[in-house]
């Protein structure tokens, strides 16, 4: 299974990848996450992504696109893979069409995580991590049984710094105003599925059961 999952900052796209992951036994590949550990690592892509983030813009596409396409390469794609993040802009879209053309992948669906912008804000607002292991957590929805503790490894849970409710709006004016067009996009390819960002993680995963079996995938 191919798929690339598109929609704004907290539509529970990297939560659903993981379950799809697991179920599928197929690759997350995310570009926040692939991010975020260059920033920990202090590694060159780090030292240029993290001003970005910080403030709630996109890595501009000259940092972004080739790393992440070498990225792809190198990984095993064979058995399929779910693309979280990725692409984020128009050019990156059709930079990825061009690099998978060149190796004859083609994507099955594009996910559309269509989300209420009051889902978005309280999914963000009340998220966790791990500051050690990366795990996710929310403060109502996905409660750690210890408060501010990571249940699997132990250590301290924080806020992301793109998480205060300042940079989120900026993230979703952003999303509204680059990523979004990708929605017309892929309608165009006829490859883009709505499906509701709104559910909760296992009853879209129920939904996505469904709309997978319909398609043969
Ligand atoms: P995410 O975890 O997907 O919300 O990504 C966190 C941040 O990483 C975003 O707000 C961007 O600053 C940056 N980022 C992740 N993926 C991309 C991308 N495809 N293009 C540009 N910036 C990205």
């Amino acid at each position: 299974m191919r798929l690339i999952l598109l929609g704004p900052p907290g539509a529970g796209k990297g939560t659903q990848a993981k379950v799809l992951s697991q179920e599928y036994k197929i690759r997350h590949i995310s570009t926040g996450d692939m991010l975020r550990e260059a920033v920990a690592e202090g590694t060159q892509l780090g030292l240029k992504a993290k001003p970005y983030m910080t403030k709630g813009a996109l890595v501009p596409d000259d940092i972004i696109i080739d790393i992440t396409l070498e990225r792809l390469k190198k990984d095993n794609l064979a058995n399929g893979f779910i693309l979280d993040g990725f692409p984020r802009t128009i050019e990156q879209a059709k930079r990825l069409s061009a690099a998978f053309k060149k190796t004859n992948l083609l994507i099955d669906a594009v996910l559309y995580f269509k989300t209420s912008e009051q889902i978005s804000l309280k999914r963000l607002t009340g998220r966790r991590v791990c500051e050690a292991c990366g795990a996710n957590f929310h403060i109502k929805n996905i409660p750690p049984k210890k408060e501010g503790v990571c249940d699997k490894c132990g250590n301290r849970l924080v806020q992301r710094d793109d998480d205060k409710v300042d940079t989120i709006l900026k993230r979703l004016k952003v999303y509204e105003a680059e990523t979004a067009l990708l929605i017309d996009y892929y309608k165009k390819e006829g490859l883009l599925e709505e499906v509701s960002g709104d559910l909760d993680v296992y009853e879209l995963f129920e939904n996505l059961k469904v709309l997978f079996a319909a398609k043969k995938l």
